[in-house]
């Protein structure tokens, strides 16, 4: 059983992400070691961002599978071929809208969607 959080930025040029600092997320979560692995990714919703999320799931094992970025509905549209490709079960993707939020607001907002899921 893997837990793996993605953290998604648009690019990290959009301003809803200026006011937090993406490693120290990923490193507060990595250090109570809530997830089993964590990364960044700058559009996941882009071309090559299909095909690595569709590697990804194929290819670690994953139960729960965490994104924290935009809203989870548009994460849902914009995932569902990679997601489909990859034969990885949708109902495991959970997802956190981090926008707008600084360090320690995203990071409450992933912490309390990982303990909401079973
Ligand atoms: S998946 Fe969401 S957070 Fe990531 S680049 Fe696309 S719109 Fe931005």
């Amino acid at each position: 059983m893997k837990k793996a959080l993605l953290l998604c930025v648009c690019q990290g040029t959009c301003p809803s992400f200026k006011d937090m600092n993406t490693m120290e997320i990923l490193n507060r979560i990595r250090r109570e070691k809530l997830v089993d692995m964590v990364a960044l990714h700058p559009q996941l919703c882009a071309d090559d961002g299909d095909i690595f999320l569709a590697s990804f799931l194929k290819d670690h094992d994953i139960t729960h599978f965490f994104v924290a970025g935009c809203d989870y509905s548009m994460q849902r549209k914009m995932f569902r071929d990679a997601i489909e490709n990859s034969g990885f079960d949708k109902s495991r993707h959970y997802g956190a809208d981090i926008r707008n939020m600084n360090t320690d607001q995203a990071t409450d907002a992933i912490k309390k969607l990982i303990s909401e899921t079973k």
